[in-house]
């Protein structure tokens, strides 16, 4: 029901984990190139370095194709999985699409009339609740039930758009609310239509 990570996040993670190991790779060769002494490593740039380490990367690379081709297909198989996570069997949606006034003035009463969406730094949004949001989208088999309803403003309704969350943003948002839910309300989030 929810991914890992996005696909998006596996592709900038796979980017930016390239480089730092490429840096790094690179740093050590450029130190034992140019020598180190008390000023640092001689010659050190953070282009030099990302320059010998994508060179060094790429001799691997080049020199054991298998290697890259295992690499390269993993990658390819969890993008393609986490797009295909919430698709496969098919969507059987919920034939109630919107929230009901009284499940939409629960759900704002529990919600401190808040918005319960993330802002910056995993914060729980500032901004007053309007809408009664499916945490799980409702295209994607969402119930309209409480147990996936979100309070939400505007502005994060529409940024959150059909978008599946992440199994880290219900972690998140089930521990956020253990600080103003009611006692006896169950904090957990998102359901399936039809899902026992
Ligand atoms: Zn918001």
């Amino acid at each position: 029901m929810y991914r890992v990570a996005s696909a998006k996040t596996i592709a900038v993670f796979t980017l930016i984990g390239t480089l730092l190991f490429s840096m790094t790779v690179g740093t050590v060769i450029v130190a034992f190139n140019n020598g180190v002494d008390s000023g640092g490593i001689q010659g050190w740039t953070p282009l030099a370095s990302l320059t010998e380490g994508t060179a060094a990367l790429w001799a691997v690379l080049t020199f054991a194709p298998k290697v890259t081709l295992v690499a390269a297909a993993v990658i390819t198989v969890m993008v393609l999985v986490s797009f295909l996570a919430d698709h496969i069997g098919g969507t059987v949606k919920d034939p109630q699409r919107m929230y009901t006034k009284d499940q939409r003035r629960q759900g704002a009463d529990r919600a401190e009339g808040r918005c319960e969406m993330e802002s910056v730094w995993w914060l729980r949004c500032p901004r007053p609740g309007e809408h009664g949001d499916h945490f799980y989208p409702h295209s994607l088999g969402g119930a309209t039930s409480m147990a996936n309803f979100v309070w939400a403003c505007a502005k994060c309704n529409i940024a959150k758009s059909n978008h599946v969350p992440t199994i880290w943003q219900k972690i998140r948002l089930e521990r956020r609310r253990r600080r103003y839910f009611p006692e006896d309300v169950p904090t957990d989030v998102g359901e399936k239509y039809g899902a026992v």
